[in-house]
């Protein structure tokens, strides 16, 4: 084995490197090599396991007080073996909670079938829907929601046996989790591995049950989660909440909590992207003299001057008003597309008043209501 690099020149901190400064440094290396990324280099497998040798040192205070004393005898010895990891699911269950927001899709199916043992087992994702108001929508929320969900058994520990001593480890594998069997293949006879049917992959076998979850190391439980909302997302849209799903059976990270956002229906507006619509009727003389109107908006009411002449169809782009970018790209508008409202019955007085405008010049249809100008209106 190559000589052992210092473990902060690995992950490229400074000796007074802070807890976080080195979970960073660390995070960084492990995406970098992380073998779903790297399949198959064994370069990349070495410093991804050379990082977190370095990082399960330094990450804990009592070690790394020791390895900057003692050096590399101070953490297991120099034979090149000390705090090291042979099998990368040995890192996986180890920093499970660094790599669970890591966003590498579960390691539920192990890497590749390059003969790994047990791959870290992920609980099942929880689906729920959550609906937001226009309001919550514009300005992002924290929803606190209940759930069920799987939890690690507390009787057990999610071990699932009565005590510690009701877990002997499987005969049929002798504990590593995975058996063997001959196939043929183009290539001739070859050995696969596959996970032992007798524990599951589990590589224990249990004696006597824990009564509490009845074996399965979890039990149902109600859970409360405080969801964080952006603002601007929209019907449809699904958030990843990294790790707050179920647990898995017996050992393992959690799934994650898959919120669907729906909006609720409201009346006001319709949403087109990140703008809104807003229907708004005036009457036939406010449309000619011109007035101002309020209107509904976003975080209280709006006042908008109608000019005078106002055309049916106009439509009116208050800038900004509508729902910000969920990506942070600026802000839709607010769109109030105007209507002439047009009364079916009049009283006498109304009629006569209307026949005098009838006839007079001013009323009759002139080019300017023609389909070309309204285009312009509404661009
Ligand atoms: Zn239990
Ligand atoms: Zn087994």
């Amino acid at each position: 084995m190559a000589e052992k690099r210092d473990y902060y020149e690995v992950l490229g901190v400074a000796k007074n490197a802070t807890a976080d400064e080195i979970k960073k440094a660390y995070r960084k290396l492990a995406i970098k090599y992380h073998p779903d990324k790297n399949p198959g280099d064994k370069e990349a497998e070495e410093k991804f396991k050379e990082a977190a040798e370095a990082y399960d040192v330094l990450s804990n205070e009592q070690k790394r007080q020791k390895y900057d004393r003692f050096g590399f005898q101070g953490v297991g010895g120099a034979s090149g073996g000390g705090a090291g990891f042979s099998d990368l699911n040995d890192i996986f269950s180890h920093f499970g909670d660094i790599f669970g927001d890591m966003g590498f899709g579960g390691f539920g199916g192990g890497f590749g079938g390059g003969g790994r043992r047990q791959a870290v087992r992920k609980g099942a994702n929880l689906r729920v829907k959550v609906k937001l108001t226009l309001e919550e929508i514009v300005n992002g929320c924290d929803k606190t929601i209940k759930i069920k969900k799987k939890v690690t058994c507390s009787s057990c520990n999610g071990s699932g046996a009565a005590s510690p001593n009701d877990v002997t480890n499987c005969t049929a594998c002798n504990g590593s989790g995975v058996t063997y069997r001959v196939v043929n293949s183009m290539f001739g006879r070859m050995q696969q591995q596959m996970e032992c049917p007798t524990c599951n992959g589990e590589g224990k076998t249990i004696t006597k049950k824990c009564s509490a979850c009845s074996g399965e190391g979890v039990i149902t439980a109600e859970d409360t989660v405080t969801i964080h909302i952006p603002a601007g997302v929209g019907e449809g849209m699904q958030l990843t909440v990294q790790g707050k799903g179920n647990a898995p059976r017996r050992g393992g990270v959690n799934g994650d909590l898959l919120v669907l956002i729906e909006e609720e229906k409201q009346s006001d507006f319709e949403r087109d992207g990140n703008d809104l619509i807003y229907d708004l009727n005036i009457s036939f003389p406010d449309a000619v003299l011109g007035t101002t109107v309020e209107i509904p908006a976003v975080g209280g009411k709006l006042r908008i001057k109608i000019e005078e002449g106002t055309q049916p169809g106009k439509i009116l782009r208050l800038s900004g008003k509508g729902i910000p970018d969920v990506n942070g790209y600026g802000r839709g508008d607010l769109l109030v597309h105007v209507n002439v409202f047009v009364p079916k019955n009049v009283s006498k007085d109304e009629r006569k008043v209307l026949e005098k405008l009838q006839s007079s010049e001013t009323f009759q249809p002139k080019s300017q209501n023609g389909f070309f100008d309204r285009m312009k209106n509404f661009f």
